[in-house]
């Protein structure tokens, strides 16, 4: 990925596979930007975690003007940490900002139509990013740990397919920042739901030990490369390997410039990631 300093002083991170596609613009939002302040300091976009109202507004505006589009051409999704995907167009633009989300449960958006553009939040979950340049199509898929173990990148994939027409050899792949390998330490309660995954899908990928210096505090922890988990998913359903790029970044080794939710204890702002088809001019 590529950090981008808008010239309204708003910085962003753009991946060089997406970007070189003509006609389609995405960006992922950083915390450098903004006008919020305290744990939400500065580009928070999320509306229920404790920053005001208006705060956000202005970040959302001021992204917005960095990608030249305007806040009513975008469209969030709910986030329930579901597999659902939803074909979204004009028709809903401004949901999740200027009117309630029509629909709820859904954690990927997808769309055919140029002005719109897809938009949700993170704070260590993995944003997948997705582009079709044959078929035109757009789409952004929210993958926490449980949309990861349950195949969210796959998911995606299908749905494009069917419901677009994509062919998987012609989609592209970018994986943002995301909580990494490195900082991701789970407990056995979530460890065992990834080992039961394929091994070609996991492997090297949970990586698991003993913490702890007393045998009788010793737990069992396990690190878990989420990004990688996607990526094979992604591989699997299609998408060829020289089409994804992975940022490789992670959100709780950066919470500098990056929201965090393990790094800051749930005290933070939310990251906002966006990707749409321009209009024609
Ligand atoms: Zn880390």
């Amino acid at each position: 990925m590529k950090r981008v300093i808008a010239t309204n002083s708003v910085e962003y991170l753009q991946f060089n596979n997406l970007s070189v596609l003509m006609g389609i613009k995405h960006a992922f939002s950083t915390r450098i930007g903004g006008v919020s302040d305290s744990v939400f300091s500065t580009m928070n976009f999320g509306f229920n975690r404790g920053d005001s109202r208006e705060n956000v507004l202005e970040n959302q505006r001021r992204f917005c003007e960095a990608l030249h589009i305007l806040p009513g051409d975008l469209v969030f999704a709910s986030q329930t940490h579901s597999t659902v995907i939803r074909r979204v167009g004009k028709e809903n633009l401004g949901e999740g900002i200027e009117r309630p989300l029509l629909m709820t449960g859904y954690d990927g958006l997808a769309t055919d139509e140029p002005g719109v553009f897809l938009a949700t939040l993170y704070a260590d979950c993995v944003p997948l990013f997705f582009a079709d340049p044959i078929r035109r199509v757009v789409a952004v898929s929210h993958a926490g740990w449980r949309g990861t173990m349950s195949d969210m990148a796959g998911e995606t994939v299908r749905f494009l397919a069917s419901e677009f027409g994509c062919l998987p050899e012609n989609l592209f792949l970018g994986i943002g920042p995301s909580i990494g390998r490195c900082c991701f330490e789970v407990g056995e309660d979530v460890a065992v739901q990834f080992r039961k995954l394929p091994e070609e899908i996991i492997k090297s990928a949970v990586l698991t030990h003993r913490s702890g210096f007393n045998f009788e505090n010793r737990q069992i922890k396990s690190h878990i490369d989420l990004q990688l988990i996607n990526k094979r998913f992604a591989l699997k359903a299609g998408i060829k390997d020289i089409n994804i790029e992975n940022a490789d970044i992670c959100t709780s080794c950066n919470s500098d410039w990056l929201f965090s939710h393990r790094a800051s204890k749930g005290m933070r702002g939310s990251l906002c990631a966006v990707i749409g088809l321009e209009d024609k001019v």
